[in-house]
């Protein structure tokens, strides 16, 4: 597969709870290497299965940009979280849609990476929100969900606009 179309708001996909992943065959770590050939392609920062229109809980993460440095994590969850903070977001599948979101400036996460060894990671800085901005995408939450209700619907008439040019 390598690099795969992204799923724009409003795809379907992008609003299911995706499903865990159950064995650690091939196809999680194909579905990994997708992601991260995705997300570089299109210089994202981090990038979740649905997406890309796949239903697993499945996401990668990189901050740095850099290759080689990529976080990959199955079936996350949340087991930490303290401090404020919000930075200015985008999403991939949100174009042209920017928002200051209110998230914890630190979390502990615990997962599997693709080959199914146990994982946990403590994040702070940009990786952390980066966490949990790819930790909503597998609850089928947005980022603009976390907007204050102006800004959300400011947000949602950019999406609109988009849409009919495309
Ligand atoms: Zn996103």
């Amino acid at each position: 597969m390598g690099i795969c179309s992204l799923c724009v708001a409003p795809h379907p996909t992008l609003r299911a709870v995706a499903r865990p992943v159950v064995a650690f065959a091939d196809d999680v770590r194909r579905l990994a290497r997708d992601l991260i050939e995705t997300m570089h392609a299109h210089e994202g920062i981090g990038l979740a299965a649905p997406q890309i229109g796949r239903d697993a809980q499945v996401f990668v993460a990189n901050p740095s940009q850099r290759r080689g440095r990529e976080l990959i994590v199955v079936n996350p969850i949340l087991s930490g979280a303290r401090g404020r903070t919000a930075v200015l977001e985008g999403c991939l599948s949100l174009p042209n849609v920017w928002g200051r979101v209110r998230r914890a400036a630190a979390v502990r996460l615990e997962g599997w990476d693709a080959t199914g060894k146990p994982l946990v990671v403590e994040a702070d800085g940009l990786l952390a929100v980066v966490l949990q901005h790819e930790l909503d995408h597998l609850q089928g939450r947005l980022l603009i969900d976390r907007l204050p209700w102006f800004e959300r619907r400011r947000a949602e008439a950019r999406l609109r606009a988009a849409a009919a040019c495309a």
